[in-house]
């Protein structure tokens, strides 16, 4: 009945397991997904199932804009190619 560390794969034996989330870690796998601190049950933050350290969940209130993601970015190359097909009409 071993069970399988969520992040490195391996299998993990009850007295190295962190179950959190609904899934199993090493403890030495927790870690934070950004700086890859190792997390505990009272340190880590959690956010679509993955964990954080404090100075990295990203929803921290005290550091407001940290999601730049780039989202931006995509929005900007649809609209250069909805002029480009406006152009091309024009032109028919
Ligand atoms: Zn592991
Ligand atoms: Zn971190």
């Amino acid at each position: 009945m071993s069970e399988k560390c969520f992040a490195c794969g391996k299998t993990v034996y009850v007295t190295e397991q962190l179950k959190i989330l609904n899934r199993v870690y090493h403890k030495r796998c927790f870690r934070c997904k950004v700086c890859n601190c190792v997390l505990n049950m009272k340190s880590y933050r959690a956010l679509d199932g993955n964990p954080y350290c404090r100075a990295h969940y990203p929803n921290v209130s005290e550091h407001g804009a940290q999601m730049n993601y780039g989202g931006g970015q995509e929005e900007q190359v649809q609209e250069e190619v909805e002029e480009e097909i406006n152009n091309e009409d024009l032109e028919l």
